[in-house]
């Protein structure tokens, strides 16, 4: 190979910026950054993600690396006036790994780098000095001289378990051991009661350990562990636990991690130093003010391990009183920095204080409509950006009722939140005890080790499903979002018996009948009934609370955020709903009128009558009569609806599902004729049931009689619609409403289906509405894959497409819903066929593109054409996006997905005016 300029895979602290983070991981680009704003780093250089990728593609370092790192340390030690495990006065480093996504406890972390049976000595002398090793020079101080064998052996022997752990894959647990051992020796259990000598002892039998474990000493070359750990540092990307996280957190698997190698400073000095964690507000509720913990004579990673008790930040500030208020001005001046929450890891070495960490901090869905509120506020930010920092999925989340905890009860297990909710209920572990208990009204939690297609019964019956295996793909999670149930999945600290109908978790014993509580947001599970509480947000958009006049930070944000939303969004937000009462709430959740008001249920309970009259008519004469005794009915359902939706827009859907649906399944009308004959009564009717329900009986009734097609086949079907809808709307406007119905076709595939449909349907509009000035649209849905493709001719008959994507989803793909979700949703998931259902959220590739090709065609063929969305991908947060991107005029969704929707349509337009290139 010729000699080439090679990349540049090393950075200085001094080099970077937080705008690198795909160069230098978030750890490495937030080091640089607060090392350019003169805060306290200890200083230090990067080793990019490039060098990481380079390393993971040919198993060996590139070319230029190693000179490359050999130029940063040295001058490293030149600043720092030490030299890399010097015997007489060592520098030390730690090397940390920082990818671009943070992705916690996934990756290593090795401190005390340059120790070895040498520079041990010298670290002891060193730490003698008043400054410490961190500072360079020093003078001796002999008060501080005391414990100071002792932190170098302790730092020593954090090296060694920590190398060989995570570089050498030494079992953990060996240590663990060893270091028991050496207390018990000393009848103690607290690390401080060891003294130097014991920990001499125990550097000896750690090194033992490793070389049992590697066949090889442990390094004494510092410049060797070095590398070596950088080395494990890269390769810990590809360990299983980080795959499997990055899998689940939709981490893209080819990002690298960057390498931090940072001058160790100690916390572990003695009284006067410590490390502590902090945020610069409350992560959990976004409360203003000083949140952290603290611990005194300690390295960070024990404040992680939690072998030591934390004190909170503020007893801080009686132990060091400067340190305190230093590091309460650079947390403001963090703050201010980054506009945003930050959490900091920093150490205080012998009264000396270090910035080892940031980044914007991870927060509750409370926290961060909370905290985008205050720091508008505050003028560190926009209402576009406090409306681009929240989403969706936080708000529905704030949507669910929670349990109310006065005081924090300690739950049993902890699981995987995979579908958000909280619900209380009576255990049982099969799927018939569920329906069993929930027939007689009881709240029931289904407990299984996991859940597969029998268990659906069960799970339609539960208030709340629990597996102690499996995680946000499995089975149960899949299924139970798809029916916005209550699932905490993968707990598996409990025990699950099915045939002893019991589970066993942390000593004790919890059997059929004894309640619990779950959590499907925070995976918690508790013993016993939890008191669950109404959502405040959902009392806020119910009206029954007042923004201006409550004390509740968390409804004036969601207050003030969704204003700016709805003034942002160019999408209007409707929403289905099939009767006055859905309507009306709608309405108050903000809804701009309805995309999709279903018939069918009008065709339910006791007029189902009517509807067998219908089927069974043998004349023209007897199906007259039956739909003029319909007509009325219907005509008074739309009446209550065009009121509850005065002034806006209803699309009614003209009925859609194969009539035979309205009719009693084949078996009990069999079992019903056979034992009226048996008794002699008359059975006539019920004969005639029976032949007609054979007679319509299909395979595929999804894609048998139904849609447009019935109402070509059933003559006077939907001219008997037609006419409620028509005379409704004439009702409601005579007495000073203002009814606007849009009549929307199901199921149509061709132009001539809608033409002939529109024909009748014409006729009979222009004679019910005379002058009353009401105006009636007549529009299809786009649902079957033909439509879309030849929208251009549809267009030409229709007044308004609605996409329905449930169906589309269905045909487009070729699946049917109800079969395969429980069926193989969850191996589908889990080869990664899809990231997500597509019925969950829109199939951009290709459900996207029918949706994409027949909004074009439609509008070239009818400019104007008003261009909507019904069926349940309206309310989830991505396809909001890209149904704003394709450019239609609105959604509908449920009723409570109707502020989920208009947030979204919110932050599409203003993510798309930010980089507007149109
Ligand atoms: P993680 O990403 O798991 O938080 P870190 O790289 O931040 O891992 O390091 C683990 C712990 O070691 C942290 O508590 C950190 O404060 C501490 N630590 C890392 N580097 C140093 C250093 N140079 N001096 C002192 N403590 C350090
Ligand atoms: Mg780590
Ligand atoms: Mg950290």
């Amino acid at each position: 190979m010729t000699a080439h300029e090679t990349d540049k895979y090393v950075y200085d602290f001094a080099e970077g910026n937080r705008d690198l983070k795909d160069l230098l991981g978030g750890k490495g680009a937030n080091l640089a950054e607060m090392t350019n704003l003169g805060l306290p780093v200890p200083p230090g250089f990067t080793i990019t993600t490039e060098a990481c990728k380079a390393y993971l593609a040919t198993g060996r370092e590139p070319d230029g690396l190693a000179g490359q790192i050999e130029a940063h340390l040295e001058a490293l030690e030149r600043e720092m006036g030490r030299r890399l495990g010097d015997p007489d006065d060592p520098l030390l480093v730690s090397v940390r790994s920082g990818a671009r996504f943070s992705m916690p406890g996934m990756m290593e972390t090795v401190l005390n780098v340059g120790l070895n049976d040498h520079s041990v000595v010298g670290l002891a002398r060193q730490a003698s000095g008043s400054a410490g090793p961190a500072a360079s020079g020093g003078s001796a101080d002999p008060a501080a001289s005391g414990g100071n064998d002792r932190f170098a052996w302790d730092s020593y022997r954090r090296l060694i378990q920590m190398f060989g752990k995570t570089v050498c894959e030494v079992p953990g647990e060996e240590f663990e051991h060893a270091l028991d051992e050496a207390k018990r020796a000393k009848g103690s259990t607290d690390d401080l009661d060891l003294d130097a000598d014991d920990l001499r002892g125990l550097v000896e039998a750690y090194k033992k350990i490793f070389a049992e474990h590697t066949g090889r000493e442990f390094p004494q070359e510092p410049r060797e562990q070095l590398d070596l750990a950088i080395r494990a540092v890269f390769e810990s990307w590809n360990a299983e636990r980080a795959i499997l996280y990055r899998r689940q957190e939709r981490i893209p698997a080819d990002l690298g991690t960057a390498v931090n190698v940072v001058t160790m400073v100690f916390g572990n000095l003695g009284p006067d130093s410590g490390t502590g964690v902090a945020f610069t507000r409350d992560p959990g509720s976004g409360a203003q003010g000083i949140y952290g913990d603290y611990l005194a004579n300690a390295q960070g990673e024990d404040v992680v391990a939690g072998i030591r008790n934390t004190v909170p930040l503020q007893e801080l500030e009686q132990l060091d009183p400067k340190s305190y208020h230093q590091l309460l001005d650079i947390m403001a001046r963090l703050e201010g920095h980054y506009q945003d929450l930050c959490d900091i890891e920093f150490t205080i070495e012998r009264g000396k204080l270090w910035m080892l960490q940031t980044r914007v901090g991870k927060r509750t869905a409370a926290a961060a409509f909370v905290i985008a509120g205050q720091l508008v506020d505050e003028g560190l930010i926009d209402l576009d950006e406090a409306l681009h920092r929240v989403n969706g999925a936080q708000l529905a989340q704030l949507m669910f009722p929670r349990f109310q905890l006065d005081h924090e009860i300690p739950p049993v297990a902890r699981g995987i939140g995979a579908s958000p909710g909280a619900a209380s209920g009576t255990v049982v572990f099969t799927s018939a005890r569920a329906v069993e208990l929930a027939a007689e009204g009881r709240s029931v939690i289904l407990v299984r080790r996991e859940t597969n297609p029998d268990d659906l019964n069960g799970m339609i019956a539960a208030q709340g499903i629990l597996t102690s295996r499996g995680g946000k793909t499995s089975h149960a999670a899949v299924v139970a979002r798809g029916m916005g149930k209550t699932c905490v999945s993968g707990a598996d600290e409990i025990e699950v018996n099915v045939p002893a109908k019991r589970f066993t978790v942390g000593g004790h014993t919890v059997g059929e009948g004894d309640v619990i509580s779950i959590d499907g947001t925070t995976g918690k599970v508790y013993l016993g009934e939890v008191p669950v509480m109404p959502s405040e947000v959902v009392q806020y958009f119910e009206g029954s609370l007042d923004p201006a006049h409550i004390d509740n930070a968390l409804v004036r944000a969601v207050h003030r955020i969704m204003t700016h939303a709805d003034d942002r969004r160019r999408l209007a937000v409707r929403t289905n709903a099939d009767t006055g009462a859905d309507a009306a709430r709608a309405r108050r959740f903000g809804a701009e009128g309805i995309g999709l008001c279903r018939t069918e249920h009008m065709f339910l309970g006791d007029r189902r009558e009517l509807v067998e009259r219908l089927i069974l008519a043998a004349t023209d004469a007897d199906r007259t009569d039956a739909l003029a005794a319909l007509l009325p009915l219907q005509r008074q359902d739309f009446v209550e609806i065009f009121r509850e939706m005065d002034g806006l827009p209803v699309t009614v859907r003209l009925i859609d599902p194969p009539l035979h649906e309205f009719l009693p399944p084949l078996e009990q009308l069999a079992v019903n004729v056979a034992v009226a004959q048996e008794r002699g009564e008359d059975v006539a009717k019920e004969e005639a049931l029976l032949a007609a329900v054979r007679r319509m009986h299909e395979e595929n009734p999804m894609l048998g009689l139904r849609g447009v097609r019935l109402g070509l086949v059933i003559p006077g079907l939907f001219a008997m619609q037609v006419r409620a809808i028509t005379e409704a709307a004439v009702a409601v406007t005579r007495d000073g409403g203002a009814a606007r119905p849009e009549i929307m076709v199901p199921l149509v595939g061709a132009v001539q289906e809608l033409e002939t449909v529109r024909t009748e349907a014409e006729k009979i509009i222009a004679e019910v509405v005379g002058d009353s000035g009401v105006e009636v649209l007549i529009g299809t849905m786009i649902e079957v894959p033909r439509a879309a493709l030849t929208a251009g001719q549809i267009a030409e008959a229709a007044q308004f497409f609605s996409f329905g994507t449930n169906d589309l989803t269905q045909m487009g793909w070729g699946f049917s819903r109800d079969d395969v979700e429980g069926a193989f949703f969850w191996r589908y998931l889990e080869l990664g066929i899809f990231g997500i259902s597509p019925f969950e959220s829109i199939d951009r590739d290709g459900v996207g593109r029918l949706i994409r090709i027949a909004a074009e065609e439609g509008r070239a063929a009818r400019p104007g054409l008003k261009l909507g969305v019904c069926g349940e991908h309206g309310g989830d947060p991505d396809s909001v996006h890209f149904f704003h991107e394709v450019g239609l005029d609105y959604v509908s969704c449920s009723p409570f997905r109707v502020p989920v929707a208009r947030l979204e349509a919110g932050r599409a337009a203003i993510e798309t005016t930010g980089s507007d290139s149109r």
